[in-house]
């Protein structure tokens, strides 16, 4: 119905326009699902829908103001990794409550994970009982984190990535001058994820340093000396790019893994395969550790003993 520009999602964006069509909006959103789907996206393109006179025109002042983000009934907290603080959601409750010239008075925040228990206790009442034509929209990469009250008072929509096939039919043809096996390689590096891709495509500086990453990484998989792997891990912890290697090592590893499983191709040993799925979940391990700040250097170099 709307012109949302948005791959995928089909289903998701049916159960919101549904909701417009019929005007029974819910006054809190819950959107849940992996990181760079598309969540945050869509929930500020709904805010679009909901305040511009003509249902997302792109060109009213309405619609300018929302882009610039200064439309004075919208509230956007995008994520500047930063949490959540009490005093903050008291603010916001209070410019809830103010009068409005929009049709909506709309909180949209990005990773409510953010939210302290305390912020989050402080919402609550307004998601119970909110001033009138006002909506809250919350994203989030882990419901996990987000209070379960929180939870059922809000309408939940969950979001999924997409599988690197559909990514690369969508992409395709959004880049005609891309070579088709980078389109690929980026989209199996993106592990689904359209934004990751996309972002991708768009900076060769950022793909050129996910190849280089590549490079050093065969040799990750090698029985070589472990002092050049440390010496490796330490300009990656230099560079601070380390979510980026654990991406690029992901990618890797499951090539191999996959590669090796297909018919007709160098098969990998039962020995080797074992290696790969065992090595997949140190992986995963390892990303876990990263977010909980724990020694950094310490978790990669176990990482590089492991991965032989
Ligand atoms: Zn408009």
């Amino acid at each position: 119905m709307y012109n949302w520009n948005i791959i995928g999602h089909k289903k998701q964006l049916e159960l919101i326009e549904e909701d417009i069509k019929s005007g029974r909006t819910a006054h809190a959103y819950l959107f849940t699902g992996p990181s760079s789907v598309g969540k945050f996206a869509i929930a500020k393109m709904m805010v679009n829908i909901m305040q511009c006179p003509n249902n997302l025109c792109r060109t009213c002042p309405t619609c300018i103001q929302l882009s610039k983000g200064s439309h004075a009934d919208t509230i956007v907290l995008d994520d500047d990794g930063e949490s959540i603080k009490i005093e903050q959601i008291r603010d916001i409750i209070a410019r809830l409550n103010m009068t409005k010239q929009a049709n909506y008075k709309i909180l949209l925040i990005k990773k409510a994970e953010r939210l302290t228990p305390e912020a989050a206790n402080c919402l609550l009442k307004t998601l119970e009982e909110p001033p009138p034509d006002t909506m809250i929209i919350l994203t989030t990469n882990n419901i996990r984190e987000i209070l379960p009250t929180i939870i059922s008072r809000a309408r939940l929509i969950k979001f999924t990535g997409y599988s690197e096939k559909f990514l690369f039919e969508k992409l395709k043809p959004l880049y005609p001058n891309v070579e088709e096996d980078v389109i690929a390689q980026v989209c199996s590096l993106a592990i689904g994820k359209s934004g990751k891709a996309i972002k991708l495509l768009n900076d060769a500086n950022l793909l050129a340093s996910y190849r280089t990453m590549y490079n050093i990484l065969c040799e990750f998989l090698e029985d070589r000396p472990v002092y050049g792997k440390f010496k490796a891990i330490a300009e990656i912890i230099e560079n601070g790019t380390e979510n980026e290697f654990l991406d690029v090592f992901t990618y890797l590893v499951r090539n191999r893994l996959y590669k090796g499983l297909e018919t007709g191709s160098n098969k990998i040993t039962a020995s080797e395969k074992k290696r790969y799925v065992a090595l997949l979940k140190e992986i995963e391990e390892t990303k876990k550790l990263l977010k909980k700040n724990i020694n950094m250097r310490l978790v990669l170099e176990n990482l590089a003993l492991k991965s032989v």
